[in-house]
């Protein structure tokens, strides 16, 4: 194995089928995960690969995977299964295999929860070399006899952290049992943590074991700011920062299905009104049949679509490279779900911005996600912008009258001053915590979770 990188598609032996393929699509540079595991891949050996979504993951196991492929052996045994934790990351990790596959005539199946069991039955009878699937369809699929695992010689268990979150870890092992004892097991994962490593000293063998996390588990080129804003008032505040940034395409995210639907709603009537300029708004939640999630996916990659709100739970499935801004209108609880949300813009290498409503009372979530990403946000002028407009509207009222909230912008300038002066001036209560990160930072000592 070199040890050099290589520079181009063109360094790794791939063949001229693929290559051309590779051309077609318009990639000419393997990203960093692609160079380190392909070769490895294409050798034979197992892989625990650390990375996250959007650095290019799918194509460093699909690529090895359709060389490696017998063009000849197309039956109801297929040769490679590729198990990914939701029905969204299956439908993209198939496309990706189908773009891949171009100038080859390869059969890929996708079995997940949510479509129609029959065709899936009847395209994995026709006959199947790659199934890409989520474990609980894939063993209702091996407990109705319609997908047999013996002529596998890859698994591939994609986003593995994520899928042993959503508790599928007994579905994992009973699959992986089943599997021939000979075969190559790639198991990729934004975090190599101990229940990781757990099931790779289960079920891999002499794994190549590859690198390829940030540093920063935010990615460097998305810019990430938060604004200061009272609940009441998020509304007002998330339009300024619509005809602000006039975002090429955005993604907002929602706390619950209700609040995605009537935010939605909301826009959707904003923009009917403005005539100078046409600005389409989607949504996706967790009450939308597959079909349509499917379709506002399908719009959203075609770029039919300027806006999308959208829930946690469908918003980690999201994969389309052209997403420039990020909102959460409501924060996380879980940082986790933050770094998700933002890694959803800035893929492979683009630059994308991400704001963050918080209020008065949120300072501590935001202090959460700074640990988790080891870096401070920004806070975006738009919350001084509204703050000195209230000031000089007060000051045009000059009035005696109690202060009252016009904006919704929670202003910096009027938070007690506890701190001694030229201390850091913070709008949340847990400016102690927020400076302890800043100190232990510069030390390099902040331990992720
Ligand atoms: P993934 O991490 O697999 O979800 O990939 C993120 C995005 O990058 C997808 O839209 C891929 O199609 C795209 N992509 C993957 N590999 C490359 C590459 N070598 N050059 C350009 N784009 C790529």
């Amino acid at each position: 194995m070199t040890s050099t990188m290589p520079e181009h598609f063109s360094e790794l032996p791939l063949s001229p089928i693929m290559q051309r393929a590779l051309a077609q699509i318009g990639w000419s540079k393997p990203s960093p995960i692609q160079a380190r595991v392909i070769p490895y891949a294409l050798e034979g050996y197992d892989i625990l690969g650390q990375a996250r979504t959007g650095t290019g993951k799918t194509a460093s196991f699909a690529i090895p995977i359709l060389e490696q492929l017998d063009p000849l052996r197309v039956n109801p045994l297929p040769q490679a299964l590729v198990l990914v934790p939701t029905r969204e990351l299956a439908n993209q990790v198939y496309g990706e295999f189908v773009r891949l596959a171009e100038g080859c005539p390869t059969q890929v199946v996708e079995v997940s929860g949510g479509k129609h069991m029959q065709k899936q039955l009847n395209a994995l009878a026709k006959g199947v070399q790659v199934v890409v699937g989520t474990p609980g369809r894939v063993i209702d699929h091996i407990q109705r006899g319609s997908l047999r695992l013996q002529g596998l010689w890859c698994v591939v268990l994609d986003e593995a952290d994520r899928m042993l979150d959503i508790g599928f870890r007994p579905s994992i092992e009973r699959i992986l049992r089943r599997c021939p004892e000979n075969r190559q097991t790639l198991l990729l994962s934004a975090t190599l943590d101990e229940r990781i490593r757990d099931l790779a000293n289960r079920y891999l063998f002499e794994p190549v074991v590859i690198d390829c996390s940030d540093k920063d588990v935010s990615v460097e080129t998305i810019e990430q700011r938060f604004i200061s804003v009272s609940p009441d008032r998020k509304q007002e505040v998330l339009l300024q920062l619509l005809e602000r940034e006039q975002p090429p395409q955005a993604i907002i995210f929602c706390r619950t299905k209700i609040g995605t639907a009537k935010l939605h709603r909301q826009l959707e009537r904003y923009y009917a009104a403005i005539t100078d300029r046409k600005v389409r708004v989607g949504t996706i939640h967790g009450d939308m049949s597959q079909p349509q999630r499917d379709e506002v996916f399908k719009a959203l990659r075609e770029n039919k679509l300027d806006i999308l709100v959208a829930t946690d739970v469908v918003g980690r499935g999201i994969d389309v490279s052209s997403i420039s801004h990020i909102i959460n209108y409501d924060l996380p609880d879980d940082c986790d779900d933050y770094v998700h949300r933002v890694g959803r813009t800035g893929r492979m290498g683009r630059s994308g911005i991400a704001f963050s409503f918080v209020s008065k009372d949120q300072g501590y979530l935001l202090t959460d996600i700074e640990q988790r990403i080891n870096r401070m946000l920004e806070k975006d002028p738009l919350s001084e912008v509204v703050g000195k407009r209230r000031e000089s509207l007060e000051s045009l009222n000059k009035s005696e009258a109690p202060k009252v909230d016009t904006t919704g912008v929670v202003d910096s300038t009027e938070e007690p001053k506890s701190e001694p002066a030229g201390a850091e001036e913070h709008p949340f209560g847990s400016a102690p915590a927020r400076r302890t990160l800043g100190r232990a930072k510069s030390r390099g000592s902040i331990r992720r979770r």
